[in-house]
């Protein structure tokens, strides 16, 4: 069984035609499937044609599981895959319009200390279309459609590792972005990654010049081995050389994102090594205080000595925003809302 999501126009076109059928179904089909709609509910189609595509396809490969809701208006879903795998999705509500974040892989296998994600490790890697199609069903939940979308951004901050499953990710990216479907702008998608360098050149080469957010998290090896397993293969200085080459390539400024952990990365001179670090070219610190996980037992930071790390980067001539904590009620962090829900299930 295929997944229709993962597939281009033209590819659906060749198939459609394989079948017998006239090329402009795979048109029809196509816009039916970016607004939402599963084959079952495609109304302009016959019904055979609709049998014979169920037969070729899993109709609905993302289907929303439960919902969340925050204080704050942050909607949290875990998706139940085909096979039955969990991953979460969060949709974040601002003034200038709404933000999903997705998830590329069920599980991860990048082993960072304080990361719910990566708890059971990797279970799979989602597929172009998987990752599409949560897009397109949080959409659609919103009222949207492809030509009238109603989520303006994408951050790829879900469970997994956007670089780890490289040749999905990009094909999604080309999908999002393609002009036939959903037609979002690359400037609107942020992938984050905890820093394998040379995917990062990878993603460069793409054409589609999305914004690159390492999570770096520590100003040194020293620190960042402790917390990323990841820094063992890559040197702080590898990383920032490879942010450096993105932003000449692409010309977009690079994101840093640093989650503020009580004694670990939070001192004065964390925050005096991680300015000259960082240095010299366009860039982006997010400050975040740590979520906190229950099986971890990292120590997040107080608003005050946050606010304290944000004055002295400021000090440093470092651009900084201090990213507001979002759904702290609702298992927002990373992986928490999936653990949740294998744990309830095994009881
Ligand atoms: N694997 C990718 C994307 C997934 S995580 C990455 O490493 O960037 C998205 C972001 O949330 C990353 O910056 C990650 O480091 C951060 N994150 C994970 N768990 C967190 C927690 N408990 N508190 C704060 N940030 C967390």
């Amino acid at each position: 069984m295929q997944i229709i999501q993962d597939l281009s126009l033209s590819q659906l076109e060749n198939i459609i035609i394989e079948m017998g059928e006239p090329k402009y179904r795979a048109k029809q089909i196509f816009e039916n499937i970016y607004n939402g709609k599963n084959i079952n509910n495609i109304s302009n189609i016959p019904n055979d044609l609709k049998q014979k595509l169920k037969q070729l396809f899993i109709d609905e490969p993302v289907k929303i599981y439960t919902v969340q809701e925050s204080h704050d208006g942050t909607q949290k879903f875990a998706y139940e895959l085909f096979d039955g795998n969990i991953v979460e999705g969060v949709l974040m509500r601002y003034k200038h319009g709404n933000t999903l974040c997705v998830s590329c892989q069920v599980g991860c296998r990048m082993g960072c200390k304080f990361c719910a994600s990566t708890l059971g490790g990797l279970v799979r890697n989602l597929t172009a279309g998987e990752i599409l199609a949560q897009v397109l069903t949080v959409n659609a939940m919103l009222g949207g459609t492809a030509k009238k979308r109603q989520i303006t951004n994408i951050v790829m901050m879900g469970s997994g590792e956007p670089l780890d499953n490289f040749e999905n990710v990009a094909q999604f990216l080309k999908l999002v972005t393609s002009k036939d479907g959903i037609n979002f702008s690359p400037r609107n998608i942020s992938v984050s990654t905890c820093g394998i360098v040379p995917n990062i050149d990878k993603l460069a080469e793409l054409g589609l010049p999305v914004i690159l957010t390492i999570s770096l998290h520590a100003p040194n090896d020293f620190i960042r081995k402790q917390i990323m397993p990841i820094a063992n293969s890559y040197s702080i200085k590898q990383l920032i050389e490879a942010s450096k080459r993105y932003f000449e390539k692409t010309g977009r400024r690079v994101v840093f994102e640093y989650a503020l952990t009580d004694g670990i990365n939070n001192t004065d001179e964390c925050a005096k090594q991680l300015s000259k670090l960082i240095k010299g070219f366009p860039n982006h610190i997010n400050l975040i205080p740590l979520n906190e996980v229950n099986e971890r037992n990292l120590k997040s930071v107080t608003k005050k000595s946050c606010q304290h790390f944000a004055n002295l980067l400021e000090r440093y001539g470092m651009s900084v925003t201090i990213r507001r904590t979002m759904a702290d009620d609702i298992d927002g962090a990373c992986g928490q809302l999936r653990n949740k829900i294998i744990n309830e299930n095994k009881i």
